[in-house]
């Protein structure tokens, strides 16, 4: 058999629990170009992993997309993945299975979930992946999220942790593929935005403001300049090619008061430089983006810094708020609909990617809390305020508004964009009053780690290894499979070339671990932490910092794991939490209980690190009684110090299974032992 450095793929944009159709349209596209199938399937994100009913409960959904799906057949053995798919997390996941596979693993036979962050290997490719969507208050957070989930918790569990980054910044070596679930911040700028902004009216806001996208995904692009991005969530398709320079690296760290302190100019830019963007139609910039049309080569690179310090100041002003918001004595809720929790943020989100939108003016009406009235709309699907399950706002609405009017009501399309605009200059200036200064140290003091005032310099990095030699990436992100839909906009079948690998990798391929993504992982092994909102993630020190340990443990990986031929990664799906039972009502309150996962066992095991995701059948069961932790906003008892557990509609105390047969799930009997 003859070795080959290609490989045929079929991205596919976000999954929305519709396996079923994205496999018959992959088979009805490959058929079409000639191809015998794919070798691979990669599907970026929202892939909704919902084994059985509880699952929903560790999803965010508004109400009105509450539904089952097809992946418990997959799950179940009814039905089987005809290719070799892998996914990245989006904002609409079965959070708590993805949890149960942190460093990565099978979600269904055939179906592998990239984990938090990876690099996976597939034949020839060298593939790497970030999970999540970007929320700059909760990058710098450990991963503090363990069931039962508070409402917060359902939301904060999807959203990037720098740990995860920073491994991927570690990475030394070039590879071929980049995936992440919202776009790199910024990127939309490479690629014909006007067509872009024609089509989808409300991007080009958040495009101007510097707060379309994930900074997150920007820095592990700008890094790993891979010659191939994918990206979805935005629902749209969209090419565009970034073109990398020199390497300067950043990342926002806490900046202490935007008052007394102003924002460096550059502190938020891009490392690579952007050019012109690939097409033959001529480009305007964004109107309202400063230093008007990047026309040429330096005035993209002004435009870029003029945006990227927008974006800094808006990081700045989330953390702000959030600091602002943990400050906030508890109030009655029963006074005032509109929480101090969906105040801050919708208010604090307006500064990283969500709109408001005012229909009415009422005042204002608690001490120390930035409500602008009590009918604001939320126009993110990411949607921290759906009716859904555990939210307690029936007025706030959300809805997704783009131009391809995925609006469900008149009541929706009457939203107007000046109303729109006005509603958010007004949202803008309630963030700027959101500073430091009101904060005091006492309060910073009891606050994690990322909230503190640097004591020290962002870490530094740099310069580029040399092993990172790409110039271009070309970054493509696709849409959801509807049927209403043009097949294009979602799929995309493209051969896949390695510029990672010698081409000694023969088909049929499968999927490996990458050697030095494993001595990564053991690096940083210990500065996981897990389930402790006060928990401290260990400062980044830089890359030439951990250059040494990565080396050390790339050589016992070699030892212990090259050598043994213990690369591929092993076939050892098994069912967790039971699967579906149609007599569990998809509306179920009752939360899921937390599944021993034996495959982050055996790969804890491969590399000799400590199972912190183990949880013995006491501790669980302790966990299920107490309750979810309170949360940040306070609804109901939590905030007043009682734990909320059995009456709450989360977790039933007691019933550790979760609804029915939850208790059976194999999981429950404690698998894998903590090392
Ligand atoms: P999801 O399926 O993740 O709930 O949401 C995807 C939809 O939300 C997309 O159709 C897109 O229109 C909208 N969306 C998500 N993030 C952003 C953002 O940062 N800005 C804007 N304007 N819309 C967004
Ligand atoms: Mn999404």
């Amino acid at each position: 058999m003859t070795s080959t450095r290609r490989v045929r793929i079929a991205l596919e944009g976000c999954g929305h629990g519709k396996l079923h159709d994205i496999y018959a349209k992959v088979t009805e596209s490959a058929k079409a170009k000639g191809w015998d199938g794919v070798d691979l399937v990669i599907i970026g994100g929202d892939f909704q992993s919902v084994r059985n009913a509880n699952d929903l409960n560790g999803m965010s959904v508004p109400s009105k997309y509450r539904e089952i799906g097809d992946f418990h057949e997959y799950y179940s053995g009814k039905a089987v993945a005809p290719y070799p798919t892998i996914f990245v997390g989006g904002n609409h996941e079965a959070g708590n299975y993805l949890f149960e596979l942190y460093y990565g693993g099978w979600v269904a036979p055939n179906i592998y979930y990239v984990g938090a962050a990876n690099i996976l290997r597939f034949g020839p490719l060298r593939i790497a992946g970030l999970s999540g969507i970007w929320k700059g208050y909760d990058y710098h957070q450990p991963h503090f999220e363990r069931l039962p989930y508070n409402e917060d918790d359902v939301k904060s569990i999807y959203h990037v942790r720098e740990l995860d980054v920073r491994k991927l910044l570690q990475v030394r070596t070039q590879v071929d593929v980049g995936l992440s679930h919202d776009w790199p911040r910024g990127v939309e700028l490479c690629g014909n935005y006007n067509d872009l902004f024609k089509t989808k009216p409300f991007f080009r806001e958040d495009s101007e403001a510097g707060k379309l996208g994930s900074p997150a995904a920007k820095y592990v692009l700008d890094r790993l300049r891979p010659p191939h991005w994918f990206s979805a969530h935005l629902h749209v398709r969209y090419p565009a090619v970034v073109t990398h320079g020199d390497y300067e690296h950043h990342q926002v760290r806490y900046l202490a008061n935007k008052r007394t302190q102003s924002v460096p100019q550059g502190t938020d830019r891009l490392p690579g430089t952007i050019h012109a963007p690939v097409s033959d139609t001529p480009k305007e910039t964004p109107t309202s983006r400063p230093s008007t049309q990047p026309s040429t080569h330096t005035s993209a690179i002004s435009a870029w810094n003029n945006f990227s310090a927008v974006a800094a100041k808006q990081d700045a002003a989330d953390r702000e708020m959030f600091i602002q918001e943990q400050s906030q004595p508890a109030v009655d809720r029963s006074l005032n609909i509109q929480s101090i929790d969906s105040t801050f943020k919708q208010v604090s989100q307006n500064g990283s990617g969500r709109k408001v939108v005012t229909q009415h003016e009422t005042p204002a009406v608690q001490e120390n809390v930035m409500v602008k009235n009590s009918d604001e709309i939320d126009l993110d699907l990411d949607s921290e305020n759906d009716s859904g399950a555990g939210s307690d706002i029936k007025e706030v609405v959300p809805m997704e508004v783009d131009s391809t009017m995925e609006m469900d009501s008149a009541k929706d399309a009457q939203v107007s964009q000046s109303t729109i605009q006005e509603s958010e200059q007004e949202v803008q200036a309630s963030t700027e009053q959101g500073t430091a200064e009101e904060i005091s140290e006492d309060l910073r003091q009891q606050l994690p780690e990322g909230f503190q005032r640097p004591t020290t310099e962002p870490a530094r990095y740099g310069p580029l290894p040399e092993q990172i030699y790409n110039k271009h990436t070309e970054f493509l992100a696709l849409g959801k499979c509807e049927e209403r839909r043009a097949c294009h906009e979602y799929l995309e079948l493209m051969e896949v070339f390695s510029i990672s690998d010698d081409g000694e990798a023969q088909p049929p391929f499968c999927l490996q671990y990458d050697p030095e993504w494993l001595a990564i992982t053991r690096a940083f092994a210990n500065q996981l932490e897990l389930g402790n909102p006060k928990g401290q993630v260990p400062a980044d020190l830089g890359d030439e910092n951990y250059k040494a340990q990565i080396e050390k443990e790339e050589a016992w990986v070699r030892e212990h794991i090259v050598d043994q031929g213990k690369l591929i990664i092993p076939q050892n799906f098994e069912i967790t939490a039971p699967v579906y039972d149609p007599e569990v009502p998809i509306q179920t309150k009752d939360m899921p209980p937390e599944y021993n996962n034996p495959q982050t066992a055996a790969f804890c095991e491969l590399v000799d690190i400590e199972n912190k995701f183990f949880l013995t059948p006491l501790e669980r069961e302790q966990r299920m009684i107490d309750g979810p932790r309170p949360s940040r906003g306070g609804f109901g008892p939590g905030r007043h110090g009682q734990r909320r557990g059995r009456d709450n509609g989360w977790g039933r105390g007691g019933r550790s299974g979760g609804g029915r047969g939850g208790r059976g799930g194999r999981g429950g009997r404690g698998w894998g032992g903590r090392r």
